[in-house]
């Protein structure tokens, strides 16, 4: 769940120990939540219940009739029922894991105001046994996949943990646990418990300066968690930096007499041109936003794009003018199969079982990724370029 409280949430960790002022000037900006915060937080409740009625055994009329409830939501999907039993399901894999029974926590509260003043946040799931302390975390995104590797605002809930339950646990290994099951994206990391409490000490100087609202403002993928990413002075001023200087360095006029750049030189200038390409676009939709709102945005005006054509009349009155036509109506219709997504969806999981040997998975098209994003590297020999074409 979103600790939209605390200057420094957890959520928003990577954004404020990278840039420490940005910590003060995003709690004060209005509290805004777009429609996919509002979905996230839907299915964080749905995983709540879901959980709770494990942990204590709720009668079954209980929790159908909660999450009935939550069904109601415009925002419900019954995808987001699938989506949260994965996530209930990998928590009693570790919880069966151990030999006794393990303590969960649901929707557990937690304080490192010790690393970071006044900081709280929300942990969706916290388990302990033993020497064990597992932080598990629910992502609803289907953006970006989110890994666990170093992930600060685990870090942070660790931290939490660690205070409150140090005195009736020995804990040795801290695990965090992302899941993130609309990119089928479970992600695990591991830091001994002397690990965590050095990052918490490393973290303490820029936790108290981001809090007093000091530093220095440092732009990065980080931004885009900011809610002055789009007019932000120092994401600006990189940004033309980075095209006037460092985004122009690798692009010789000519080497050794080539006409074409060298495909190093292609690597390189990708790498600087998705952030740039990143923060065009923002100021592209900030600039739109406020000509529409009649704010004058000098050398660009908003005007209307193409239209498309739609049916106003009633299916019936078309059918009846192809007829008298002397064509067929149903000259009108396409009659498709389903995608296999929308069948499972239409019919449910248990049904669409069934299915099984109907369907395969294709392989996905060649997507071009930063060298360090986890998936491996492509595997087509020499068809990936034939892949790509097709
Ligand atoms: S947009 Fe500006 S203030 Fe916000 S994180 Fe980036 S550099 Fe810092």
């Amino acid at each position: 769940m979103p600790d939209v409280h605390a200057v420094l949430s957890a959520s928003s960790a990577s954004r404020w120990l990278s840039c420490p002022p940005s910590a003060q000037i995003c709690a004060k900006a209005p509290d805004t939540q777009s429609k996919y915060a509002a979905e996230g937080t839907l299915a964080h409740e749905m995983c709540e219940i879901k959980l709770t009625a494990y942990i204590a055994a709720l009668p079954k009329r209980t929790v159908t009739a909660r999450l009935n409830k939550l069904k109601k939501n415009e925002l419900y999907d019954p995808e987001m029922d699938a989506h949260t039993d994965t996530y209930l399901d990998h928590i009693k894999k570790i919880a069966l894991s151990f030999p006794t029974k393990a303590l969960i926590n649901v929707e557990k509260r937690v304080d490192y105001s010790a690393y970071a003043p006044e900081g709280f946040g929300t942990a969706d799931c916290i388990i302990l046994h033993g020497e064990d302390l597992y932080i598990v975390d629910f992502k609803y995104g289907k953006g970006i996949p989110v890994s666990a590797e170093n992930n600060p605002q685990l870090k942070l809930y660790a931290l939490g943990a660690y205070t409150a339950f140090r005195m009736f646990y020995s804990i040795k290994n801290i695990h965090l646990v992302i899941i993130q099951p609309r990119l089928d994206n479970i992600s695990e990391w591991e830091i001994s418990i002397d690990g965590l409490l050095e990052w918490g000490e490393n973290i303490k100087p820029i936790a108290k300066l981001a809090y007093e609202g000091g530093g220095e403002f440092s732009s990065g993928e980080h931004c885009r968690f900011c809610s002055i990413a789009t007019t932000c002075r120092k994401r600006a001023v990189d940004n033309l930096e980075l095209a006037k200087y460092e985004f122009a360095k690798p692009v010789p006029v000519a080497k050794d007499g080539e006409p074409t750049i060298s495909d190093d030189d292609v690597g390189a200038i990708l790498s600087k041109a998705k952030a740039l390409k990143k923060w065009v676009e923002d100021i592209e939709e900030y600039a739109l936003s406020q000509s529409l709102e009649g704010n004058d945005i000098p050398g660009w005006k908003a005007v209307e794009g193409r239209g498309k054509r739609e049916w106003t009349a009633d299916p019936a009155k078309i059918e009846n003018r192809l007829s008298g036509l002397g064509l067929p109506p149903q000259i009108a219709y396409e009659r498709e199969l389903l995608s296999v997504a929308k069948l499972e969806k239409a019919i449910g999981k248990t049904a669409f079982a069934d299915f099984s040997d109907l369907w395969q998975k294709s392989r996905g098209a060649p997507t071009l990724v930063p060298e360090n994003d986890k998936r491996p590297a492509y595997n087509g020999g020499t068809t990936a370029a034939e892949d790509f074409k097709q």
